[in-house]
């Protein structure tokens, strides 16, 4: 992966920004995302935010590089704390990181008034996805579009959100697990990605059931789980 090639990860996450963005990529690490877009003069303008000094650097370094800080401002700081009103952001991309952790940023930022512009939202968790689909549908924003992508034997999704004043979309446990778009969009991903869930459910659910001190309640949270599944396939 470098500035001319994303990963498909990063690729599919570049497809939902809208021509033009105001963008702040968080926890960007090179800048790839950022730099690639404006290299292509897809956006108007981008913040990469990064709360570790090595890849912040590497984030001046690539902006430098490639000739883009006219375009593309590497700022050191925790979430969305790098975005100041004068950004006027409307796009954040926040990928490659834990779902609680994606949660975590956008509390805080929404607490410090980072999301005043209501920005699209197109965020890449590698796990947990479930908890970015509940914050989002319990903060006025409403799911219009998902992406899976199989990349070196993991499997990724990608959530785009927009900011909605009277938000109608109400999610059912199952939207909130499985997403709204990724079953009919992405059939075969989908389809291999919760076979292998399901392996993962049984086995944990064969330990439970043969534990000596058995955990009632866990155990039928994991056979929900895995009633719910195997609703999904086919
Ligand atoms: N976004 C890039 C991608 O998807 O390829 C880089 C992903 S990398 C695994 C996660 C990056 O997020 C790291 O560089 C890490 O330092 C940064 N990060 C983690 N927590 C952060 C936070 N609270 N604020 C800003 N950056 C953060």
């Amino acid at each position: 992966m470098n500035v001319n090639h994303l990963s498909d990860r990063l690729a599919s996450v570049a497809t939902f920004v809208k021509d033009g963005a105001r963008l702040a990529d968080i926890g960007s690490d090179h800048a790839y995302l950022p730099t690639n877009l404006a290299s292509q003069d897809k956006i108007t303008s981008a913040i990469a935010g990064e709360v570790v000094a090595g890849p912040f650097q590497s984030a001046q370094q690539e902006i430098a590089r490639q000739e883009l800080g006219h375009m593309v401002v590497a700022r050191l700081g925790d979430g969305l704390a790098v975005i100041e009103p004068a950004d006027q952001i409307d796009t954040i991309t926040i990928c490659g990181m834990g779902g609680a952790l994606i949660v975590d940023i956008l509390a805080q930022g929404l607490i410090d008034g980072k999301l005043a512009t209501k920005p699209r939202l197109i965020l890449q968790p590698n796990v947990a996805e479930d908890k970015v689909r509940q914050w989002l549908n319990t903060h006025s924003y409403e799911i219009v579009d998902e992406a899976m992508i199989a990349e070196n034997g993991k499997f990724y999704e990608v959530i785009v959100a927009d900011y909605r004043d009277n938000l109608q979309q109400e999610l059912t446990s199952d939207d909130i697990l499985f997403g709204l778009f990724n079953k009919e969009k992405h059939a075969a991903i989908f389809q291999e990605k919760w076979q292998l869930e399901l392996k993962r459910t049984n086995y944990v659910l064969d330990q439970l059931e043969q534990a000596s001190n058995r955990d009632e309640n866990k155990i039928a949270r994991y056979q929900e789980l895995k009633a719910a599944i195997q609703a999904q396939l086919t």
